[in-house]
């Protein structure tokens, strides 16, 4: 791989440099634990300066653009990123310890962005509305102006699709703060969005802490809608901070998300989704199906197989790609670690991956875990691990299943197995997720489908048409003409 770790810095109206302070954070390999170089870590001058350059994008070129050419462009950066589709997987699999099979996917996420909201920025219309007689009434549909998109390390690729494309694709100019632990395809998209021919300001990306650039960017007045997505008290944090200022922010938070498996459910069809909605990158997933609910008659096939599967798991270096990768950091690994060794004093294990022999040791590896006979209000039922771990619930009927579903804080996604459509109507409207998947779990990442959740998993919508409309605000035009 050739990227040149000293060679980004800040990016801040079109222009490259190092941060206002010098400071700078360590670049880490997460599957051997070594540093590849440093990160400038931006300033609050820096922040103040990348509001700023995108204020002017916002009321110069890149608002003034008409909506095609804005797509346009977009849709070109996505040819762009498909073209540096090597790369850019091979980036990603170093910086997030992602499989690469798994990093691939997430450049062709991020296109798929592209060109989904490309094509979208001209057909975002508003509305005329009968009134009274002399009147004539609509709406206009309206960037916010500068929007600002703080992400975390999981899928920094797929989450820059989804929020700041569709925050661009609306003609708002946009600031980034990627997270510490991963910045480097962030960055790389900058230069790729440059390339592509992006008004200077319309992107800009700062580097650096959540306690600075983060909480600066969150608490700037001069920014007129915050995206977060991340842990819940962090985004309680940026909801506070979006408060004092009044601007609105959409909140994609933790989960813990179910997948019920009912006695007659095609089990041979379910079965590889089961496990890997939880391994999938480590388990390192807001949407990962961490809970298995299972009804009676099929538990012991359901968990049999499941484990028979979890036995087979490897986690390895991001280049073996294997079936799982490292975590992010030896500080996940320690929290990872910390509920494994609790449901191992406390709950049944059922099946158990190996860390693979060609593993580095100063990797942050753990075993994959599958836990059985787990009661929904068992700590490793109820909290997010981030890890990849699952439990398995049992359960009698549908009133039981929906019960334990519902019973934790989270709401963000949920899965429901079952032949019987009359269920799985009456269960889509009864669990507490923003996102129902019948017979399959993710939908295989489907831009088109609007996501969020609900309660603390967040609020507002990402995704899909419905974020065009997260992304700009109505005015209502009431002309008296007589
Ligand atoms: P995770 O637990 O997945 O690392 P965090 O919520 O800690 O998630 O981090 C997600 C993003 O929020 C990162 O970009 C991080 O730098 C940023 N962040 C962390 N703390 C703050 C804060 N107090 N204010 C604003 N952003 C923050
Ligand atoms: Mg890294």
């Amino acid at each position: 791989m050739t990227y040149d770790f000293a060679r980004d810095g800040v990016f801040i109206a079109g222009r490259w440099r190092p941060s206002g302070s010098g400071d700078t954070l360590p670049i880490e390999d997460p599957s051997s634990g070594e540093t590849l170089g440093e990160l400038a870590a931006a300033s609050a001058a820096d922040v103040d300066e990348a509001v700023a350059a995108a204020r002017a994008a916002s009321e110069g070129d890149w608002g003034a653009m008409p909506a095609f050419e804005r797509g346009r462009i977009l849709s070109r950066i996505g040819q762009a990123v498909l073209a540096e589709m090597d790369a850019l997987a091979a980036l990603e699999a170093t910086d997030v310890g992602k499989p690469l099979s798994q990093a691939r996917n997430d450049v062709v996420a991020l296109a798929r962005y592209l060109e989904f909201y490309g094509g979208a920025a001209d057909k975002l219309h508003g509305e005329t509305i009968p009134f009274q007689a002399g009147y004539t009434v609509y709406t206009l549909r309206e960037p916010h102006g500068v929007t600002g998109h703080i992400i975390p390390w999981n899928y920094p690729m797929q989450i820059i699709g989804r929020s700041v494309v569709a925050a661009l694709a609306t003609g708002n100019a946009a600031v980034l703060k990627p997270a510490e632990q991963a910045s480097l395809t962030a960055l790389s998209f900058a230069r790729i969005a440059a390339e592509a021919g992006l008004p200077a300001g319309a992107l800009n990306v700062v580097p650096g802490t959540g306690a600075v650039a983060g909480a600066i960017l969150a608490a700037h007045p001069g920014v007129d809608h915050i995206s977060f997505t991340g842990s819940t008290a962090v985004g309680q944090a940026i909801q506070a901070a979006a408060a004092r200022n009044a601007v609105p922010v959409t909140l994609e938070l933790g989960g813990k998300s179910p997948q019920l498996v009912f006695d007659d459910a095609d089990l041979d069809k379910a079965l590889p989704f089961l496990v890997n909605a939880g391994i999938q990158n480590a388990g390192q997933t807001c949407s990962a199906g961490s809970r298995i609910l299972v009804q009676r008659g099929v538990y012991d096939q359901v968990v049999e197989r499941m484990a028979a599967r979890y036995g087979d798991l490897r986690a390895g270096p991001a280049m073996a790609d294997l079936e799982v990768g490292p975590l992010i950091s030896a500080k996940q690994r320690v929290m990872v670690e910390s509920y494994l060794e609790l449901g191992r004093r406390e709950l049944t294990v059922a099946g158990e991956g190996k860390i693979a022999a060609e593993a580095p040791a100063g990797g942050h590896y753990v075993a994959p875990t599958l836990f059985a006979d787990v009661r929904g209000d068992h700590a490793l039922a109820q909290e997010e691990i981030f890890g990849p771990a699952q439990v398995v619930i049992p359960f009698d009927d549908d009133a039981q299943a929906v019960a334990i579903a519902n019973g934790t804080p989270y709401g963000l996604v949920a899965g429901i197995w079952t032949a019987d459509g009359g269920r799985q109507m009456r269960l889509a409207k009864r669990l507490r997720a923003g996102q129902v998947f019948i017979n399959n779990y993710g939908a295989a990442g489907g831009v088109e489908l609007p996501f969020g959740g609900v309660g603390r998993s967040g609020h507002g919508r990402e995704k899909g048409f419905e974020a065009l409309y997260a992304f700009t605000t109505l005015k209502t035009v009431a002309a008296h003409h007589g």
